[in-house]
């Protein structure tokens, strides 16, 4: 028997998203994250306008034209993130029982110029002007609320609130910096998950041909179809990624993820929004939910965090990637190891790793059945058959399963379903094949012939015979349709190698 690898590296089962920052900016760095095992990478458009993602964006489309690997592109709209302005200096120690004064642009504080803070006080108790990007801050904060500053290691009571200041105690003292995000927990806020500059990046992003968006602090189904109808009216298919990192999304999970297209655990905000404490349970019941929904779901911040710094990561960090795959996430991402880390791309090989050394556990798991057939958002004939192709395929011990699809929703069944038998995902549109990226388990291939089932086989087994992924005698299995209805797949070839 020949060797069945990979090369280059034999991807993993779970998908790895990757944000872009001056890390890895380079043709070279995205190239070498790529082949790494990157799957999507992620633009956040809080650090950046279309212009400046535009050449960055062009770099990841050449790159994987280079090398012959489709990649997906998730832009980050920012949301209604409030950060703070400028500081005087770099990093501001707030003492406990300073008081903080949040104040409108800089009038309030006389001559300095928008976003800039300054501190006054005596030895024994300071206090601080801040500014914020959020213009209404000073008018929705009540006294007895809750700010949190510093990732949620600093935080703040409002005490008193008048025309153009809000005055906070400083409870849990720490170090702060410019434009660092500001979460209010449990604060409703008056602005819209997508605000005027959010409109205008999804605008750009629907034309520019992004693959994913992601929606920051959503908190009802209807922004998730707000930011659809958008997109819609641009003639973009993009699919919205909503971020749950607020507890109104916590609260309406299930709509909010029978809206949307995919989701993403945001723990970074969610940490902080919610109590911390509670995160690796929401994280279990939101993967749950999606699983259950049949919609990717992206496992967010944190991951390898140390590996910013650091050629290794920590126990606990290794622990945390393979749980979320345990959990049954579809995806992990990678923030700042990444966009901004001393070792992009030693994180991603990391997570790799991690992913294949945790993947043949979740085999020997409680596996799922057929899903309830007269669920939305579900495809009877096509869900049936793709279930019985997976099973079919382990039965068989099959070395690959094919799958045709034109609009990428019989490939997320696919993955959905979750058979262990590697999966090659066909199509005629790169748009298609960029979404398969993030699909558990499935691997794009560009260039086959869709239609024709004898010439689909022909070429995806000549392909994978030149990868040493095939050999005589190992058998495949084709999941096609009859023709006799465009969109359903209701057919199952099993081929046996000459
Ligand atoms: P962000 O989202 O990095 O855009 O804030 C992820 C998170 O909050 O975890
Ligand atoms: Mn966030």
């Amino acid at each position: 028997m020949s060797k069945h690898s990979f090369e280059p590296p034999r991807p993993s089962h779970t998908k790895i998203v990757a944000t872009v920052g001056p890390a890895c900016d380079t043709k070279q760095q995205l190239a070498d994250l790529l082949l790494a095992g990157v799957d999507v990478f992620r633009i956040n458009m809080a650090h950046g306008k279309p212009a400046d993602q535009e050449p960055r964006l062009a770099r990841i489309r050449a790159v994987s034209e280079e090398t012959g690997y489709p990649v997906a592109v998730l832009a980050d709209m920012a949301g209604p993130k409030i950060r703070l302005g400028k500081l005087p200096t770099d990093e501001l120690t707030l003492d406990a029982g300073d008081t903080v004064c949040f104040v409108r642009g800089a009038e309030a504080v006389g001559q300095e110029p928008e976003g800039q803070a300054r501190s006054e006080g005596s030895a024994e108790h300071t206090v601080h002007y801040l500014t914020t990007n959020y213009a209404p801050l000073v008018d929705e904060l009540q006294p007895s609320d809750r700010v949190m500053l510093a990732d949620g290691t600093v935080s703040l009571e409002v005490e008193a609130v008048s025309d153009n200041a809000a005055r906070c105690r400083v409870v849990q003292p720490g170090l702060i910096r410019s434009r660092q995000g500001v979460n209010l927990p449990g604060v409703k806020l008056s602005a819209p998950a997508l605000g005027p500059e959010d409109r205008e990046n999804a605008v750009w992003a629907a034309r520019a041909g992004i693959d994913f968006i992601g929606l920051s602090f959503v908190r009802s189904p209807q922004e998730v179809r707000a930011l659809k109808g958008l997109l819609a009216e641009h003639g973009s298919a993009a699919q919205v990624i909503a971020k749950i990192e607020k507890p109104e999304a916590v609260e309406r999970l299930e709509e909010i993820v029978e809206a949307t297209d995919g989701v993403m655990v945001a723990r970074g905000d969610l940490g902080v929004e919610i109590d911390i404490a509670r995160v690796a349970v929401e994280q279990k019941r939101i993967i749950a939910e999606c699983n259950r929904r049949r919609k990717p779901v992206i496992v967010a911040t944190q991951m390898l965090d140390s590996m910013q710094h650091s050629r290794s990561p920590t126990r606990a960090e290794v622990a945390d990637v393979a749980n979320a795959i345990l959990d049954g996430t579809d995806a992990c991402m990678l923030s700042g190891e990444t966009a901004i880390g001393r070792y992009p791309r030693q994180a991603v090989e990391m997570m790799h790793r991690i992913a294949l050394a945790t993947e043949p556990l979740c085999r020997e798991g409680p596996r799922a059945g057929l899903p309830d057939l007269k669920g939305q958002d579900i495809i009877p004939i096509t869900e049936a058959t793709v279930f019985a192709a997976g099973r079919m395929a382990e039965e068989l011990e099959a070395r690959l399963v094919v799958v045709a699809s034109a609009t990428g929703s019989t490939a997320l069944s696919m993955a959905k379903n979750r058979h262990w038998v590697p999966t090659v995902g066909v199509s005629d549109s790169p748009e298609t094949l960029r979404r398969i990226c993030l699909y558990w388990g499935m691997i794009p291939l560009a260039g086959a012939p869709t239609v024709e089932s004898e010439a689909l086989l022909e070429h995806v087994t000549a392909w994978a015979r030149s990868r040493g992924m095939l050999c005589s005698g190992d058998r495949i299995v084709l999941v096609a349709g009859t023709g006799l209805k465009v969109t359903a797949h209701n057919m199952i070839v099993v081929h046996e190698l000459e």
